[in-house]
């Protein structure tokens, strides 16, 4: 057994979760590990290269919500290859009757936008009058669309995104737990329109964008640049290390084993992160937090395929002059969309070239994922087809299977961490930051790691003789 010195904290899990609060607690003057399961620290950011393309087989882009994304890159020194997505990727499509329909930006186009019938349009005249929902009651991110907005904003605006963002089924996701800001804006404002006014006015105060002002950003070398930095400065993480087990001791020591290369290890910490996915968070927390252990066990995750297609450009009729296009449910088709990857960021492919992103499965079809590769190029080709009008297959294409993508913040997710946080009360040193609390946008798991790395601080203030 190759036992470790001790040290302050353990990180589990070198996503952009556990690596921002390493980061952070770094900084604070903390002596932090960070043990990762794969050969890479980035979790679920990752960049690919080949004959002059680049892709990414996770996120594509980020979203600039919060000043401290920035903050961190200029901490990083990394802020310079930053880059701000080009200006036609503001353009978003969304699929009616096999058509790409640009998404609404400006109340002038959504009047003009034959995304939607009169009746609609006219519907949301009635919004503001509506009256707010209890904020006891939980409800689906569906029935409060359908409540305010009406069926066709659920099913062509809302549905879409729901399933671009969470890979989701927005019948079972709860709006309080996936969308705490429009849940918010419904309970402080009575509306959102009058929300969505009067919200900005506020967020410019304190420096913040809501998702639809903040701008997409990635890195010249795709996002892996975050990570990678992340990574590097932190002079300690140690891949290829897969963790089984967590134990508090009498005397407050937790004791971390893992194996990495068959060898067991060990590690002695003063608090430990649980920074992995929940299944893996649950089985760590099993032997001593059991309802903890349970709550996190019930959170489910949408599965994911992610078909990267490099085509000739000419072998495209559409211009592919936006972000991408999301496929609603009812268009019948198998993809979930696609982002014209090349479009958004320069440096990812030449002109006559393009890079796609092409996304299959989530909770509307949580099998297709697990299909093989043939079966899913011709799922993608099929479709793509239809959409873009393609007239030759691609130069070749490569296929990422995330079988844990997104976590699903379905009804009771809040009360279930309650649950899991119940545990740090009863086990003093053990804190969690991941993407199946607090949101999965890569903004959010920035921010949960800098607010769990000023938590920890406090508690070593609190606890721990200098
Ligand atoms: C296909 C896809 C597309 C996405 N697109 C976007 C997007 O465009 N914009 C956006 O904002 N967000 C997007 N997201 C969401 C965002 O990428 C994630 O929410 C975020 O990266 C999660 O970071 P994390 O650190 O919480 O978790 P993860 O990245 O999942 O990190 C958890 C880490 O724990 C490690 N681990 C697991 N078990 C163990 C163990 N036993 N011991 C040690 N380590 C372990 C894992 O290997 C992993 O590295 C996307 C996600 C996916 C999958």
């Amino acid at each position: 057994m190759n036992s470790e010195p001790t040290k302050n904290v353990i990180v589990i899990g070198a996503g952009l979760s556990g690596l921002t609060v390493a980061y952070r607690l770094k900084k604070q003057g903390h002596a932090v590990t960070v043990l990762e399961k794969e050969n890479r620290a980035g979790g679920a950011i990752g960049s690919g290269r080949r004959d002059g393309f680049l892709w990414e087989s996770g996120p594509n882009s980020g979203l600039d919500t919060t000043p401290l994304i920035n903050e961190l890159l200029d901490d990083l020194g990394i802020r310079e290859e930053r880059l701000g997505a080009n200006k036609i990727a503001d353009r978003r499509f969304i699929v009616r009757g096999g058509r790409l329909i640009p998404m609404p930006m400006s109340p002038m186009t959504f009047f003009g936008t034959p995304l939607f019938s009169y009746a609609t349009k006219l519907g949301l005249l009635r919004e503001p009058f509506i009256s707010r929902s209890s904020p006891e009651m939980e409800e689906s991110v569906a029935g409060f669309v359908r409540r305010r907005l009406g069926e066709e904003f659920l099913e062509y605006a809302v549905g879409p995104f729901v399933s671009g963002i969470y890979a989701g089924d927005p019948e079972v996701l709860s709006v309080q737990a996936a969308f705490p800001k429009l849940f918010a804006l419904e309970q402080r404002y009575g509306s959102l329109i009058r929300g969505a006014i009067l919200g900005a006015r506020e967020r410019k105060l304190k420096a913040e964008k809501s998702k639809n002002e903040a701008k997409s950003f990635s890195f010249k070398d795709g996002m892996q640049t975050f990570t990678d930095a992340l990574a590097k400065s932190l002079n300690d993480v140690q891949l290829e290390t897969s963790i089984e087990s967590v134990q508090h001791e009498a005397s407050g020591t937790w004791i971390v084993r893992g194996k990495r290369n068959n060898e067991n290890k060990e590690w002695r910490a003063a608090a430990v992160v649980l920074s992995a996915p929940a299944d893996v968070a649950s089985a760590l927390l099993a032997p001593f937090a059991e309802d903890a252990a349970a709550a996190l066990k019930a959170i489910s995750y949408a599965p994911v395929a992610t078909l990267i297609s490099v085509w000739k450009r000419d072998d495209i009729a559409h211009q592919l002059d936006g972000f991408g296009f999301l496929v609603p449910r009812s268009e019948g088709l198998n993809i979930l969309g696609s982002l014209f990857s090349s479009s958004m960021f320069p440096y990812r492919a030449n002109s006559d070239h393009a890079v796609l992103t092409t996304f299959i499965g989530g909770m509307r079809h949580p099998e297709l994922p697990y299909k093989d590769d043939e079966t899913l190029q011709q799922i993608m080709e099929r479709d793509l087809s239809r959409l873009i009008h393609i007239k030759n297959p691609p130069l070749w294409t490569q296929i990422y299977r995330h079988p844990r993508a997104i976590p699903q913040y379905t009804f009771g997710h809040l009360q279930r961490i309650q649950r899991i946080d119940a545990a740090k009360k009863t086990h003093r040193g053990v804190f969690f930051c991941a993407n199946w609390r607090g949101g999965i946008a890569l903004g959010d798991c920035v921010k949960n790691g800098h607010d769990t790395a000023d938590e920890i601080h406090a508690y070593f203030s609190e606890t721990v003789p200098a």
